[in-house]
């Protein structure tokens, strides 16, 4: 089974790629991962890719292709595979069809983690932690019992990410769209795009990938 794992930062995204990987043996494939490990392992794939970003350039899409060729072969035909991050053109989705043909799989399904934006804002910005020992508490949700007050240490410094801000969310929520515009309507069309609750609890959450991988 072969499938594209989509979410925004926040979803869980990172959680379900691996309860996929240790449920079914699947692999991961991130094009950013690979890459990195391809130049650093020195393969002919990597040696090109790191000429190319020692220039300063974007890598192309075809040295993407070459990377996810290699990697499903080395995988072997009987391990799935998480697409993660790509493809993120019509281009690249067009060429995942070709690299996978090629190897006698095909794009099983689409799996979207959704998400309320405004829920998203609440939860994230909402975090805070003991500065102490780092239990997580959060403004709405869960508060110590006593204002001010670690229950775990009782230390009383709390600290707050920078990045957890509206703002922040809400850019990286935009970013998220632009990047999966040009390519969920090709998997809608086929219909093999699955939306799931990205809100719900961890465990719902997986149970629902499970459901919609099994129609
Ligand atoms: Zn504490």
């Amino acid at each position: 089974m072969n499938i594209i794992l989509l979410g925004p930062p926040g979803a869980g995204k990172g959680t379900q790629a691996q309860r996929l990987v240790e449920r079914h043996g699947m692999r991961q494939l991130s094009t950013g991962d690979m890459l990195r490990a391809a130049v650093k392992a020195g393969t002919p794939t990597g040696l090109e890719a790191k000429a190319v970003m020692e220039r300063g350039e974007l890598v192309s899409d075809e040295i993407v292709s070459a990377l996810i060729g290699d990697e499903l072969d080395a995988m072997g035909p009987s391990v799935g595979a998480i697409f993660d991050g790509y493809p993120r053109t019509a281009a690249q989705a067009e060429s995942l069809d070709a690299i996978l043909a090629g190897r006698g799989r095909k794009l099983d399904h689409v799996v979207e983690l959704e998400v309320n934006e405004d829920a998203l804002v609440e939860r994230i910005t909402g975090r805070f932690t003991c500065a102490t020992c780092g239990k997580g508490y959060h403004d709405k949700f869960e508060q110590p019992k006593v204002p001010g007050v670690c229950d775990k240490c009782g230390g009383t410094e709390f600290k707050r990410r920078p990045d957890d801000n509206a703002e922040t969310v809400r850019t990286r929520m935009a970013e998220y769209r632009a990047k999966t515009a040009p390519i969920l309507p090709i998997y809608e069309a086929r219909g093999i795009v699955a939306k799931v609750d990205g809100m719900a609890e961890m465990d719902d959450v997986t149970a629902a990938i499970e459901a919609a991988l099994k129609s």
